[in-house]
């Protein structure tokens, strides 16, 4: 991939609209525009363009165009936005004129921020948060897109980064040049810091993964024996609840997901098959496979018949009782057995109770998303593995005996932190640094 070629890619989605934009990045913006027969416009600024075919003298479309010269621009490259009219036709007409140019080839995907982030327009932290805010169904989780669009965890990690540096620094001093004779006193303090950031990262990872389940959304696996009203129950939430988001096909054959919003909550709901004793394979599969759903799910709606609900909990066992919600449904049949105190009785077939179950459901991603008075800063998996690398080598450099170790160790979490927004290029900082001090000159 040739970072000097010209990229050009629909901005909007495919289909119908009323305006759909094309966007342009690179050093051949300024060629691609002349060739569509447009006058360059004035930075910046929206003017009307008649986008034809220079060739030809075919007209393509009567639209308007976006000029943002480099470095000003979101890859830090020429940038021209076509607008055009959100048609098949003139999509298509567009791609092809533009295909037609040298130099001039579609974008990958992600490739527009991925020069952005390349030109130092954002670190790798806010180009993710970027795509978790195209991605975000719910209102937490866009909010929680735009504050790490924003480079809060970026700006942190690097802080976090530039004093282990610092210390690293010193300690590198002491260790090549033995003869100014440092002070033992140096160690200590740098293992001091070092615990200390050990501290202070831990304590953000301690955060009982929010910010990971809100991105993915709360998984809810609805579980139960078969026939209970499972299917049913989640038909009957797709129906009622109006801010369905999608309803796909698990990564399972027999796992059907449903993304709910409930109060900007996000909630990937899952219907499995009915759990019981069976000597048939196929079913004995889809079991194994509910269970396992039921274990990593953060949530569990448990549903039995109200009718015999005690023998059917009694039968779940263990699965009914962490992390579940438990629903009685087909109360409608009026047919109660003793029923647990804290079942929300329904009737997925009348519609009864379902208002209670959505409202006990909003409450339970709440109380697991909305947590404490902090924002949680780690969102990805990629973030937290970084972080707890960074966390264990600190630990590592605070029980170290010899110096070159902790320096090594330093070094290891350094490395790790800066992998969090992209930046790996800890010896050129060290280099930095070495002149600030300009030991043996
Ligand atoms: P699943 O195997 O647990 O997914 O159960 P289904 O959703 O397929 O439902 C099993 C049977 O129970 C079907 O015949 C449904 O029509 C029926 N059923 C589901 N919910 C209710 C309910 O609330 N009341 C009544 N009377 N029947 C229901």
């Amino acid at each position: 991939m040739d970072s000097t070629d010209t990229i050009f890619a629909p901005a909007t989605a495919a289909g119908r609209a009323g305006v759909a934009v094309v966007r342009l990045s690179g050093p051949g913006v300024r060629t691609a525009m002349r060739a569509l027969g447009i006058v360059e416009p004035p930075p910046r600024r929206l003017r009307r363009a008649v986008f034809h075919v220079k060739s030809t003298g075919e007209i393509i479309d009567d639209g308007l165009v976006a000029f943002f010269p480099a470095p000003r621009s979101y890859t830090g490259e020429d940038i021209a936005e076509f607008h055009v009219h959100g048609g098949r036709a003139v999509m298509a007409a567009m791609l092809e004129a533009l295909s037609r140019v040298p130099g001039l080839r579609l974008a990958e995907p992600g490739e527009f921020t991925r020069r952005a982030f390349l030109n130092g327009k954002l670190d790798l932290a806010a180009a993710e948060g970027i795509a978790d805010l195209v991605a975000a169904e719910t209102a937490a989780q866009r909010r929680q897109a735009l504050r790490q669009l924003g480079g809060e965890l970026g700006r942190l990690t690097e802080s976090w980064r530039d004093r282990l540096i610092r210390s690293l620094a010193r300690l590198e001093a002491a260790i090549d040049f033995p003869e100014e004779d440092l002070p033992a006193e140096l160690e200590r303090t740098v293992r001091a810091e070092a615990a200390a950031l050990a501290d202070e990262i831990g304590r953000h990872l301690a955060d009982a993964h929010r910010g990971e389940i809100l991105r993915e959304g709360l998984s809810v696996a609805i579980v139960g024996p078969p026939n209970v009203g499972k299917s049913s129950l989640l038909n009957a939430l797709a129906r009622r609840e109006a801010a369905i988001v999608s309803a796909t096909a698990g990564t399972t054959r027999d796992i059907i997901e449903l993304h709910l919003d409930l109060g900007g909550w996000p909630l990937v709901l899952a219907d499995t098959a009915g759990i019981r004793a069976t000597d048939d394979p196929v079913e004995a599969e889809g079991v194994r496979r509910a269970k396992t759903r039921a274990k990593t799910a953060d949530l569990k709606l448990v549903v039995v018949e109200a009718g015999a609900a005690e023998a059917q909990l009694a039968e779940l066992g263990a699965i009914a009782e962490k992390d579940a919600v438990i629903v009685a449904n087909k109360s409608d049949l009026g047919d109660f057995s003793k029923l647990p105190s804290e079942a929300i009785a329904i009737s997925a077939t009348t519609g009864a109770g379902l208002a209670s179950l959505i409202e006990r459901l909003q409450q339970e991603a709440e109380k697991r998303l909305a947590g404490g008075a902090a924002a949680p800063l780690v969102t990805r998996a990629r973030h937290r593995a970084a972080l707890e690398e960074a966390v264990s080598a600190l630990r590592r450099a605070e029980g170290a005996q010899e110096a070159e170790l902790v320096a090594e160790d330093l070094r290891l979490a350094a490395r790790a932190l800066g992998r969090v927004a992209g930046r790996v290029d800890v010896e050129d900082l060290l280099d930095i640094i070495f002149r600030e001090f300009c030991i043996g000159k």
